[in-house]
């Protein structure tokens, strides 16, 4: 058996354990990549926000990775790389649809909403296509002279004296690799299972949704159709298609996301708890869906299904939780230690907030010794917390779907939070929790209007007057934070500027 020594092995090569693998190299780091499958590969999760393109530019001029700068904007990234498929996106919009209803709009939006993250096109965030993308950042690996294997898999790891010997298994052969540290970026609680038996589990998340997806061909455009019923977008702050755009439904919702080659990926994610949806097949959960739903019908109609899946997935619950962080010798990135649901798109932002994180604990301990494990424990404390913090502001969600002013004054906190954490990065102030999961003022405002928000939903019936209520009370408590004007009557549902304007020019984040 042929033996390789590096000081850290990173299983995964998603974009987080590729990029990972690059900054810890530039900072001068021995490290190797272990991926199972093989690049290009269909993967989902590509939509991104501010926050994770500011972590780009950030990670771009702290590790000395000037190529990765481009990939933070829409327009830079096409400049340097128009074969990398990727899709503006301006913002999160949203659409309520009720059961049996065509879609319609009024003049105050009450069935809409666009929240604003980009300022212009060019500037914009975007949604990733990620079999493109990964194998980009597979390929600069392979070219910054990081070794990497494909089509493997750490079949088994003992630890002694410091140092892990784990068995890979690459084809029809096995190597022996010796290695200070692990880093687990496989996306899954199944390695951390086979390799340390720290189990994954769904207890404690408010959230519970199941997804079911695939990428599509000739999706027609949303605003088209709005267009064809005569419904003005007149009065928007971008073009919706440019955007995350949802249809809330009341089972769930749907994502929408438009790559610039006319593939869009599209799924539904569902209320786990609706047991007569979750337990049919998934062609079925698709065609009962578009049937309830008509404009979705009417949208589906032309589309057709990419080569790649080729198929509609499905997967289990989406909410996952490893019980450990880290153990000795390895620590798991946030999207491998739990995620809760696609909703307000925090996974890739969330995966960089990691990178960041990780990659300066151990930049700090190159010897690996105890005071890294001070700060892991840190990191796990950390960790949970916010994932506790994202499932609240998800779950949320879930409850006020088929009342859509509830939805519209609940999910304000997640902008609200989001804009304070934004400027806080802007500002370089220290963000040691992604979406300021410890900040005592977030947090209260989060549980106890969450409480309020069950009592309101566990009434007879809710009025009028409760929705006006609660959006007053979820006003009053943002106001400290609200520098976008969100909940103000006179936006009719229309937020233009959300975030602090950035031009090119603004250097480094
Ligand atoms: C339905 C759904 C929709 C989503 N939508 C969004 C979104 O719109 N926006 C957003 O920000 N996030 C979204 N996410 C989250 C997003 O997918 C993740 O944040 C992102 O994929 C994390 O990247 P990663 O590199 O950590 O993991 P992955 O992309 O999961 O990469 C892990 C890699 O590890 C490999 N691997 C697995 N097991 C092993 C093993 N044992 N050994 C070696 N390699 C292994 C895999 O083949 C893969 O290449 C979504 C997630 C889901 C489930």
């Amino acid at each position: 058996m042929a033996e390789k020594q590096y000081d850290i092995v990173i299983a995964g090569a998603g974009f987080a354990g590729t990029l990972t693998a690059l900054v810890l190299k530039n900072i001068g780091f021995h490290v190797c990549l272990i991926e199972k499958g093989t690049h290009p590969r269909f993967a989902i999760g590509e939509s991104s926000t501010p926050i994770a393109d500011m972590i780009l530019r950030s990670l771009s001029v702290k590790y000395n990775l000037p190529w990765l700068h481009d990939f933070s904007r829409y327009g830079s990234w096409q400049r340097a790389h128009p074969e990398i498929v990727c899709g503006i996106k301006r913002g999160f919009s949203y659409y309520k649809h009720y059961p049996g209803e065509a879609f319609a709009s009024d003049t105050l939006h009450s069935n809409e909403l666009l929240v604003a993250a980009s300022v212009s096109d060019t500037l914009s965030d975007t949604n990733w296509l990620r079999a493109d993308f990964d194998a980009f950042l597979v390929g600069k690996a392979v070219e910054s002279d990081i070794d990497y294997f494909d089509e493997a898999e750490i079949m088994s790891a003992v630890r002694e004296n410091k140092e892990w010997l784990f068995t890979v298994r690459r084809r029809e052969d096995l190597i022996a690799f010796r290695a200070d540290f692990l880093i687990d970026a496989t996306g899954s609680g199944l390695l951390a299972d086979k390799l340390f038996a720290v189990k994954s589990s769904a207890d404690r998340f408010l959230t519970h949704s199941f997804g079911v997806f695939s990428h599509f061909h000739n999706l027609p455009r949303w605003t088209e159709r709005l267009h064809q019923k005569n419904i003005s977008t007149e009065d928007y702050p971008y073009d919706a298609d440019n955007s995350a755009l949802h249809h809330v439904l009341d089972e769930g919702w749907i994502w929408a996301l438009r790559f610039n080659n006319n593939l869009t990926s599209f799924g539904f994610a569902l209320n786990g708890e609706e047991l007569s949806l979750r337990n049919m097949p998934t062609e079925e959960i698709w065609s009962t869906m578009r049937r309830r739903y008509p404009d979705i019908d009417g949208l589906l109609g032309d589309a057709t299904l990419s080569a790649s899946p080729g198929i509609i997935l499905r997967s289990g619950r989406l909410q996952r939780r490893l019980e450990r962080t880290f153990g000795e010798g390895w620590v798991a990135m946030p999207h491998t230690v739990g995620f809760v649901d696609p909703l307000f798109s925090t996974g890739i932002a969330y995966s960089l907030a990691g990178i960041e994180r990780v990659v300066e604990m151990l930049a700090e301990n190159r010897d690996f010794g105890q005071p890294l494990y001070d700060r892991l424990q840190e990191y796990e404390r950390i960790v949970s917390a916010e994932l506790k913090l994202i499932d609240l502001l998800v779950a949320g969600c879930y409850k006020t779907m088929r009342h859509f002013p509830l939805f519209t004054a609940w999910s304000m906190l997640y902008f609200t939070f989001t804009i304070v954490y934004e400027q806080k990065r802007l500002k370089n102030i220290p963000c040691d929790y992604f979406l300021e999961a410890s900040n005592s003022d977030i947090l209260e405002i989060a549980y106890t209007t969450y409480e309020e928000l069950l009592a309101l939903m566990r009434g007879p019936v809710i009025s009028d007057t409760d929705i006006v209520k609660f959006t007053d009370t979820v006003r009053e408590r943002i106001k400290p934070f609200n520098t976008a004007g969100l909940l103000n009557p006179a936006a009719r549902n229309m937020y233009h500027h959300t975030v602090a304007k950035l031009d090119e020019t603004s250097a480094p984040f």
